[in-house]
């Protein structure tokens, strides 16, 4: 019988032997202990069971130890461990066959890794040497990955070093409908809108004119004429759930097209069925990226992660000889095979647009009600709450308020995320083995953690 250890002694060999920065980013002001989980359910070490929406980051995709895909990865731990790719395995090539079949064409050659920092890290260096060129371009606000050139993507100073790191890496602001100075509400791709803000008639709206010239104030003041690529989430993840203005990235993709640079599609969060309309993302912006870098879901938090890209790219990049040591990995192969499995058989792509359209549509009523409520946004399971000061000025609300409700909402047994620049915005990105039930029981907490959060401060 396996048993933990005491809530004591691990926090005491965290002081010593882990990572401090796993100290100062303990989420909640009292520590959750878990014990262990089971689809979208986490017990922690007193036997309190929380309904878990933040999933390890929507890394968690088709519910914790499900109870097939933990079968096929036992399975496999019984045949074969590992072998390094000049051995020809079968859970490999059955893996890749499955996944190419979910991309559209030209995308069909598929890199394994073993993360996304590794998988964007692997794609701006396939981008630089398919194109020739150096300079790469990302959003304001977005995160890509924390290894030395990842965190040049990446761009949000928490995750920051001062070190050299992402030489040639460049960003364009981020086209925040909410939280920009353009508006643009009823301009993106979400089954609730924002709270009107912009002056242009209904369909007509110019807020894409406005980042789409920010980006070319970047061309004209901050890049040589030739680039590399341009790296974008579909939705922004770490960023906050940021929805883009339509016709975005079909832009943006155009213009870094005609200079020569190639279009990377993050997938690492919007990917494998989350945002509900769409197996990618991407296909939401009617974009064809060159690249798409996929991780977290891909093997319901196994450690994978995937570069997938066009035979050309793969032939520039075929030139010098690439090896990873656990990329493709016997084990995380049949794990993610039965993940895609799985999502077919479970539909959980149906689930995120079901459930994901429900949790917004009565998100957003709890918006009209509450004063500190500035935004509710997303799509499927990947959905954003934008808390501020009020409705008016659309300041951040403060990290303690931010805290207060996330540790209340904690303590009646739901685990959220937070996430935007300023930590101002609640994240909801479950397993995608959700129910409606679910979704009430964390509308109701929720609604009666800014009850008391109202009652107590204003
Ligand atoms: N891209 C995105 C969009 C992410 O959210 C993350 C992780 N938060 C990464 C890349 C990096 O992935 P990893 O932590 O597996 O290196």
């Amino acid at each position: 019988e396996y048993k933990d250890m005491s809530k004591e002694r691990m926090m005491e060999i965290r002081r010593q032997n882990c990572n401090p920065m796993t100290m100062k980013v303990t989420y909640y002001k009292k520590p959750v202990y878990i014990h262990q989980g089971h689809m979208q359910w986490l017990w922690d070490v007193d036997g309190r069971r929380y309904l878990d929406l933040f999933a390890g980051v929507a890394t968690v995709s088709v519910g914790h130890c499900h109870p097939k895909v933990t079968a096929a990865a036992e399975k496999q731990l019984r045949k074969l461990w590992h072998t390094t790719n000049i051995y020809v395995h079968s859970p490999l090539h059955e893996y890749t066959e499955k996944l190419a079949a979910t991309l559209p064409d030209p995308l069909k050659v598929i890199y394994l890794t073993n993360s996304g920092s590794e998988a964007n890290d692997l794609a701006m260096l396939m981008a630089r040497l398919h194109t020739g060129n150096f300079d790469v371009i990302t959003l304001r606000g977005s995160y890509h990955g924390g290894s030395p050139h990842t965190m040049g993507l990446t761009s949000n100073a928490a995750y920051k070093y001062p070190v050299a790191s992402g030489l040639g890496c460049h960003n364009t602001m981020c086209p925040d409908v909410f939280a920009g100075p353009w508006g643009g509400s009823n301009c993106r791709d979400s089954p609730v809108q924002t709270i009107r803000n912009c002056s242009c008639p209904q369909g007509s709206c110019t807020a894409n004119d406005k980042y789409i010239g920010q980006l070319n104030e970047v061309f004209a003041t901050s890049v040589p004429s030739r680039i590399a690529g341009f790296f974008g989430e579909p939705i922004m993840g770490v960023g906050g759930a940021v929805q883009y203005p339509k016709n975005f990235l079909k832009d943006t993709y155009k213009l870094v097209r005609e200079r020569g640079g190639v279009c990377i599609a993050d997938e690492v969060q919007t990917g494998f069925g989350r945002t509900g309309s769409h197996f990618w993302g991407f296909q939401g912006h009617e974009v064809i990226p060159d690249m798409v870098t996929m991780a977290k879901g891909i093997a319901n938090g196994f450690p994978m992660g995937a570069v997938v890209t066009t035979p050309e790219i793969a032939a520039s990049f075929g030139k010098g000889v690439h090896f990873n040591t656990f990329g493709g990995n016997p084990v995380a192969c049949a794990i993610a095979s039965s993940v895609l499995d799985t999502m077919e058989e479970d539909g959980t792509q149906q689930i995120s647009h079901d459930v994901g359209t429900y949790l917004l549509t009565e998100l957003a009523k709890m918006r009209d009600k509450y004063e500190i409520i500035g935004d509710v946004r997303g799509k499927g399971l990947q959905i954003g709450v934008e808390m501020v000061k009020d409705k008016a000025s659309r300041k951040p609300l403060p990290p303690a308020a931010m805290s207060e409700i996330f540790e209340d909402t904690k303590d009646m047994g739901v685990l959220i995320g937070k996430g935007g620049v300023y930590g101002q915005t609640f994240r909801i990105k479950p397993p995608m083995c959700i129910t409606r039930d679910d979704a009430d029981f964390f509308l109701a907490v929720f609604n009666h953690a800014l009850h008391n959060y109202m009652e107590d401060h204003h």
